[in-house]
């Protein structure tokens, strides 16, 4: 088990699903969370709800990635509230999903926004707060997609091969600034962005995947809290898979 214990973390869409599970470890582990959400209400009282006994270090936020003015809105507010802050999890991400010929222009540009604009956006403004503070952990989560770009997905795959490459264009840039920035790339985990698959896609993913079943949110939040551990001081630009084996 990491211990952060007096640190600040940062986790994006981070009231539900695989954020909700990386917001948990981290209150576990003893640290300040703020997490981020966008419109879902119900997510966020129902987070705050499951994790009473931690009610003092969390702090959830409205926050849409997409909106430049709000992310720098959002930084001013944890510089003015906390001083710094020591990780940032870049977990929001959406997919809409559906053959390149019959892709809606709208869909691909809605996935470019959440997964690679926001993305930049939360960095922009993170790694200026960093880098006066000359340590910081990015943790960026990709998708085992970013390589194997499932049929139907070229939206989703292209965002997350996006982030890779932003991810160590990035990490070489802040590298001697003590800041480390990584990507964790999950396989199928079992949360509502696959709950709508349809029941044959389902088992069709299921037979390709070594494993033999979804992994959960709790095995994403460990590869996390291990990147953003001071014991990952020697690994940067790189990308930790939790796939199953895919
Ligand atoms: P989810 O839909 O449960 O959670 C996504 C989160 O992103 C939500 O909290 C949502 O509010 C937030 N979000 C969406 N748009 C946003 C915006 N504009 N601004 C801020 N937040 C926004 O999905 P999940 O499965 O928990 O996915 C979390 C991350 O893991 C995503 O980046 C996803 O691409 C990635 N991922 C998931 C799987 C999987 O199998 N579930 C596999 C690989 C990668």
């Amino acid at each position: 088990m990491h211990d952060f214990k007096g640190q600040t973390v940062i986790v994006t869409g981070g009231t539900r699903g695989i954020g909700k599970g990386i917001a948990e470890g981290f209150l576990k582990a003893g640290a300040k969370v703020i997490v981020t959400y966008t419109t879902n209400e119900a997510a966020a009282a129902q987070f705050k709800q499951d994790n009473s006994q931690f009610a003092e270090n969390i702090d959830i936020q409205k926050l849409d990635v997409t909106k430049y003015e709000e992310v720098e809105k959002f930084f001013k507010y944890t510089d003015t509230k906390y001083g710094s802050f020591e990780v940032l999890v870049n977990n929001a991400g959406i997919r809409k999903d559906s053959v390149l010929a019959m892709m809606k222009e709208s869909d691909w540009h809605d996935v470019m926004n959440v997964n690679l604009a926001g993305i930049f956006y939360m960095c922009k403004f993170a790694v200026k707060s960093l880098m006066r503070k000359r340590y910081g952990r990015i943790i960026n989560i990709s998708s085992v997609m970013e390589r194997y770009g499932f049929e139907g997905q070229a939206n989703y795959a292209a965002s997350k091969a996006g982030l890779s490459a932003l991810t160590k264009s990035l990490s070489k840039e802040v590298a001697t600034r003590g800041i480390t920035v990584n990507c964790v790339s999950p396989g199928f985990i079992a949360t509502e962005l696959i709950e709508d698959l349809p029941d044959k896609l389902r088992e069709s993913y299921l037979a390709r995947i070594p494993l033999k079943r979804f992994g959960s949110t709790e095995e994403v939040a460990a590869c996390v809290l291990f990147l953003a551990s001071k014991e990952a001081s020697y690994v940067t630009g790189s990308t930790l898979e939790v796939t199953g084996g895919l």
